[in-house]
């Protein structure tokens, strides 16, 4: 299982999907991809393979954009079907998430969606991530922020990164007892699972530490804990042979 995000000059399909290859030692059962360009999102998944994805995106393309996350799944709440692959949508289609991880908490947030009249699709603990942070962003038009009150309200282990269709530019990631790492290139940004997703890109590398929120953009990156405090940023080179 795996995680990519990318934002920058370069396509973001592209970055991704080298991203996940480069992550598919991890094991996983299915893989997907959201864009965001022309002011809306697009999201192929599929289960099975990155063969499979790969030729789900020749048969029906998407638009080239310049922000996009990544995933490779190991299912441990619902089968690893197209359904159930990530990411996860809101259902004005404007929000993606991708997560690695385990929301313990998921059906009680689950039920309450519902009241509120959320569709749920899949049956992941991770779809209710997509409708959380959807209704945030409503009141604070501001990712990074959404996220950080959406992961006061979770429990158990994640790695959670999003991109959000009214913020083109932005890609923000979280993480709790699951790892995340940042790479900081020149006018571009990577955020990973690991770090042989983006070294051959950038071999600037930010550790994200316990309960921090990440926003990524073009001309560089903040930290943030849950509470939205500043964070302690602790950088370092990767200095270790990228083709290892
Ligand atoms: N719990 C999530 C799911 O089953 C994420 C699994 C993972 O870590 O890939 O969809």
């Amino acid at each position: 299982c795996g995680i990519v995000g990318y934002v920058g000059p370069q396509s973001a399909l592209e970055v991704v999907m080298a991203g996940l290859k480069r992550l598919e030692y991890r094991g996983y059962d299915s893989a997907g991809v959201a864009v965001l360009a022309d002011g809306g999102l697009a999201t192929a998944k599929k289960a099975g393979k990155l063969l499979n994805l790969e030729k789900e995106l020749d048969g029906r393309p998407l638009p080239a954009g310049a922000t996009g996350i990544g995933h490779t799944r190991w299912a441990t709440h619902g089968g690893p079907t197209d359904t159930n692959a990530h990411p996860h949508i809101d259902n004005a289609g404007r929000v993606a998430v991708v997560h690695n991880g385990i929301i313990e908490n998921f059906a009680l947030l689950r039920a309450e969606l519902a009241e509120r009249g959320h569709d749920l699709a899949s049956e992941t603990d991770t779809e209710v991530v997509a409708h959380l942070l959807a209704e945030e962003f409503s009141s604070c038009a501001d990712l990074a922020e959404a996220m950080r009150l959406v992961c006061r309200r979770l429990e158990g282990a994640f790695t959670l990164v999003a991109v959000h269709a009214d913020e083109p530019d932005v890609v923000v990631g979280a993480r709790r007892n699951s790892p995340l790492v940042v790479g900081v290139g020149d006018g571009e940004a990577f955020l990973a699972s690991d770090v042989a997703a983006f070294i051959a890109h950038t071999r600037s590398a930010i550790e994200l530490g316990q309960d921090q929120v990440v926003e990524l953009r073009r001309d560089g990156v903040t930290v943030t804990g849950f509470d939205g405090s500043p964070a302690d940023v602790r950088s370092y080179h990767v200095d270790w042979d990228a083709s290892a």
